[in-house]
């Protein structure tokens, strides 16, 4: 308990006063400094996923790799949400370039236990932080996930047998011709925002797309 008011303390912290770099931890009061922005592993491409035989957009505008790698590790498993407000600045520059309109964000849901562990679901403060800097579409939560194993012990077809049923509708859930946009910290092999766009979609939702902060580029080993 105490671990999570502690870190409850410091995500306020973060979320308020931004003062480094944070893929290099150099002083920045704007989140990301100039050598960064030079050295980062931008992707920003137009992207898309088969689901159920369309295509969906996504987008996402770093690698999955070198500072960007570490730098959502430590937004991750390591307490640095202040890193939302930033990443989530990043992900805003390629949804208002690449993707089309929507009325409401969605994000990938953790387990129930898996937040309590860790404190906070980091899909959801993107999400929040990417709300705003998108002038406010309302950020929702229409998915559950159910306890698995984690995808990221997995080869890419296990990770898609262990994703099917992984996600549910809430009850209360209403999304009967909502425009929705997805977000998740990572695109690695694309069954989990497969499996979440199917249960949206289930449940009525018109899902647009989705944005990652970091895409495994092809010839990466897909990981969590
Ligand atoms: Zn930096």
């Amino acid at each position: 308990m105490k671990r999570v008011l502690s870190r409850a303390v410091e995500a306020l912290r973060g979320l308020l006063f931004p003062r480094s770099c944070v893929f290099c931890g150099k002083p920045e009061p704007g989140g990301v400094c100039g050598e960064c922005k030079l050295s980062l592993p931008w992707y920003g491409e137009p992207t898309t996923l088969t689901v159920d035989g369309a295509a969906l957009p996504v987008t996402a505008p770093l690698r999955y790799e070198g500072l960007a790698r570490g730098a959502l590790l430590r937004f991750k498993f390591h307490g640095r949400v202040r890193a939302a407000r930033p990443f989530a600045s990043l992900m805003a520059a390629c949804v208002r370039n690449l993707l089309p309109e929507f009325d409401a964000i969605a994000c990938v849901p953790l387990s129930l236990t898996r937040r309590l562990r860790r404190g906070y679901n980091q899909t959801r403060l993107l999400a929040d932080a990417l709300s705003r800097e998108l002038d406010g579409a309302p950020v929702i939560s229409p998915l559950r996930k159910r306890v698995r194993v984690a995808n990221s012990s997995l080869g890419a077809e296990q990770r898609e047998q262990n994703t099917q049923g992984a996600f549910r509708l809430k009850r209360s859930a209403s999304l009967a011709g909502l425009r929705v946009l997805l977000v998740d910290d990572v695109l690695t092999t694309g069954a989990t925002i497969r499996e979440c766009v199917r249960v949206l979609r289930g449940g009525g939702a018109d899902v647009v797309g989705a944005v990652t902060l970091c895409a495994v580029a092809r010839n990466q080993k897909a990981e969590d």
